[in-house]
């Protein structure tokens, strides 16, 4: 194989630029790995293309800015309900931004900076439905909740203690089943109920119950003791809230959903 000496020289730069990480390239530096869903339109969703959108991507990506990462340095690993400590506890995700409630026996195992957004836990039912107004209503209903959420714990323990619940890993797998009437009704909070609600796909189909079932506080999800990244992420979600940011993050990402949400909450956790 005969090589130019032009191109022989400008292989020989690239090893080197390699090598010593002087290339500006962003491959070059080390990316942030943050934890979102996947699958909850208006808050965490990979698109069919592989963008990502949501209420929690845009603060994912603000707070990212605010430590030093541009928008191509970020990688988004998929979090389900369950793992969300242990994702944190093995390092696979430097925080975790997904709609993620702050409460004291998660605390016990990670830290949180925030919270960031107030949300309820409510009812998605069919439109047709009539027999479910309240949560009691529940007790002789299937009900589909996720595995690890406050939302399934809330029902088993206090809501409707003897209603049938199916738990599944991911969201848009109740949805699917409620539209299909293999069950009754799901539960989570009315900021992803509304996202699914107003999905094209979905016009018309659902309603949200419109009960204020539970506070759910959003936090970032950081490791247990890491309180510098914990006051560095609180300093972000501040100035996200002081420049408008946060308003304009709700506009973009519930707008089409006609969510009445919470103003910004009152940061709590750490410093
Ligand atoms: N916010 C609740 C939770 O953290 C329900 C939503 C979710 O499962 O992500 O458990």
């Amino acid at each position: 194989m005969k090589v130019s000496k032009a191109g022989a020289v400008a292989a020989v730069t690239v090893l080197v630029l390699t090598a010593s990480g002087c290339g500006d390239d962003a491959a070059d530096k080390p990316k942030l790995s943050i934890g979102v869903k996947f699958d909850q339109p208006g808050l965490g969703l990979r698109e069919p293309g592989g963008r990502f959108s949501g209420f929690d991507v845009d603060v994912a990506r603000y707070v990212a800015k605010e430590l030093g990462y541009a928008p191509d340095r970020i990688e988004f690993k998929q979090v389900f309900s369950s793992d969300r400590e242990l994702m944190l506890q093995y390092n696979e995700v430097e925080f975790v931004v997904a709609s993620y409630s702050i409460n004291e026996k998660r605390k016990a195992q990670v830290d949180f900076a925030g919270p960031y957004f107030v949300a309820h836990q409510d009812l998605l039912l069919r439109t047709s439905e009539t027999g479910i107004n309240k949560a009691e209503d529940l007790n002789s209903k299937t009900l589909c909740s996720v595995t690890g959420s406050t939302s399934a714990e809330n029902v088993r323990t206090k809501l409707a203690p003897k209603a049938h619940v199916t738990e599944v890993g991911g969201y848009s797998e109740c949805i699917t089943a409620l539209k299909e009437s293999v069950l009754d009704a799901m539960t989570t909070d009315n900021a992803i109920l509304a996202g699914y609600a107003a999905q094209n796909v979905n016009q018309g189909k659902f309603k949200l119950a419109g009960l204020s079932l539970s506070n759910e506080k959003y936090g970032i999800g950081v490791k247990k003791g890491d309180t510098e990244l914990q006051t560095k992420i609180n300093a972000a979600l501040r100035k996200m809230v002081k420049d408008g940011s946060w308003e304009k993050f709700v506009k973009d990402n519930f707008g089409a959903a006609n969510f009445k949400h919470e103003p910004a909450p009152e940061i709590t956790e750490g410093r």
